[in-house]
């Protein structure tokens, strides 16, 4: 049964005031929408009761986790905007607003569904806690997707891998998007799931056995260095996202070597490189799978070392290793520097402005784009397809959609050498145009002042920005 005590235990707020508006929302709440049912069949109290507690595992302000219990009550006009105002003030309404559909009868369909993820992101850049209240909502929303009907499952689960879990992997919360891919996939591809599922079990056995032996085997060896790691965990890959990667290898789950991969957490990165070399010492790495994402993170903040090494009685075992800043940013990313509790207040502010420097990128976008179609086809394509990320000469990471090429890693770097560019050379290799990118790649374009777009570029151009480019030229020739 749902009851306040369990949310302020796991809240780390402990002023009286926070406790009593965190009370007040609760019986708030549970009085707004006592007849209603989430799904036709569970009690929906229930259901903004399990957001509020999942904001408060995440360690969320008071504010935020009173507008997670009243999150829908603006949504079916149980309650007016100025009721909700004058009862919790303009903070919280103003996050309850953001998280809540339109209900404008103008728009229909794709339109809604368009305007609202329009709305919602203006609403994140505005205040980034929207974000993770609407995550939360559909957290559980996908928790409890079982109780649906059959029709609407497969559309949420689909809504659920397009748009929240590209958008959960954009702001490195890593754990949030593992679920909620997870819980979608079976509803979305369910043969394939059950081929994924039938893998994994057959192999985890296997792995478990050769990654207990390293981590005995490293327990001594730490003991003996002297060396005291802060956790040492593992963690099985997600099954969605094994499903990804097996797509990648032609289905061949001999060829991937982190189904499960042992996790270290250091107290510092000098630790964490020591610890590298400790482990390469007992092992020897495969070569080109060792990963320094600490120097180079990736675009999404992840940061750790990977290396991957044979045990020597046939087995291959990935091992990643970080320290704990690092892991809790890989777990939760913005959602641990909006979190009430945080050790350094300016590390927490840079971090976050950087984070929300992508959402106004967004933001800006958007308004060139009137059309819903484009809108959603274009934030699918260029901004939530899985990524590749690869270097510039000079060392700059950029990073692309899946599939793209050298003509759109021209264009990202600037429209001027897009239009001009007259060869392409992918780790020193002259490459053709429609040559696809694979992260690590180090990508240099060739410009030529005479150079300009061709009709064939059209073909090898996946981002948007790149093929609106290329048809202007083409237009103007
Ligand atoms: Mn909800």
């Amino acid at each position: 049964m749902p009851n306040v005590k369990n949310i302020l235990e796991k809240a780390t707020i402990r002023a009286p005031e926070d406790l009593e508006l965190i009370a007040r929302a609760f019986t708030f709440a549970e009085n707004a929408h006592k007849d209603q049912k989430l799904f036709d069949t569970m009690p929906f109290f229930e259901h903004v009761y399990e957001v509020a507690r999942i904001l408060a595992e995440l360690g969320m302000d008071a504010k935020t986790i009173a507008a997670g219990f009243l999150h829908d009550v603006l949504e079916d006009e149980l309650i007016s905007k100025e009721e909700l105002e004058k009862e919790f003030g303009a903070e919280i309404t103003s996050l309850v607003k953001g998280v809540t559909k339109l209900r404008e009868y103008r728009y229909k369909g794709v339109e809604r569904h368009a305007e609202s993820l329009r709305q919602f992101l203006i609403a994140t850049s505005k205040d980034a806690r929207v974000l993770i209240i609407r995550f939360a909502d559909r957290l559980h929303k996908m928790r409890m997707l079982h109780n649906a009907k059959a029709e609407r499952q497969k559309s949420i689960a689909l809504d659920t891998l397009e748009i929240y879990a590209p958008l959960a992997d954009r702001f490195g919360m890593g754990q949030i998007k593992g679920e909620l891919e997870d819980l979608a996939f079976p509803y979305v591809y369910p043969k394939e799931h059950e081929k994924v599922r039938m893998l994994l079990k057959q192999k985890s056995h296997e792995n478990q056995a050769y990654l207990e032996k390293v981590y005995r085997a490293l327990q001594k060896e730490f003991v003996k260095k002297n060396v005291r790691p802060l956790k040492t965990d593992y963690r099985m890959k997600h099954i969605y996202s094994l499903h990804k990667k097996l797509k990648r290898y032609d289905m061949d789950i001999e060829k991937i070597y982190d189904i499960a991969a042992l996790r270290i957490v250091m107290q510092t990165e000098d630790d964490c490189y020591k610890v590298l070399g400790i482990i390469h010492d007992m092992w020897r790495p495969l070569p080109g799978r060792i990963k320094d994402y600490i120097a180079t993170p990736k675009p999404n903040g992840y940061q750790s070392l990977h290396t991957t090494i044979f045990t020597g009685d046939g087995g291959i075992v990935e091992i990643q290793i970080r320290t704990l800043e690092m892991h809790n940013e890989a777990e939760f990313g913005i959602a641990s520097h909006l979190g009430y509790k945080e050790d350094v207040a300016q590390v927490r502010g840079e971090k976050l402005k950087k984070r929300l420097s992508w959402i106004s990128q967004v933001v800006e976008w958007q308004k060139s784009i009137s059309e819903s179609k484009e809108f959603l086809e274009t934030l699918k394509m260029d901004f939530f397809k899985d990524r590749v990320f690869v270097f510039t000469p000079k060392g700059d990471v950029i990073d692309l959609p899946e599939d793209s090429t050298a003509v759109d890693f021209a264009y990202a770097i600037h429209s001027d050498i897009g239009d001009h560019m007259a060869g392409a050379r992918i780790n020193e290799k002259m490459v053709s145009f429609d040559t696809k990118l694979k992260s690590g790649d180090k990508v240099e374009i060739i410009t030529k002042k005479n150079a300009s777009p061709s009709h064939k570029w059209l073909a090898s151009a996946k981002t948007t920005i790149a093929r609106k480019h290329i048809k202007s030229a083409l237009q103007k020739k």
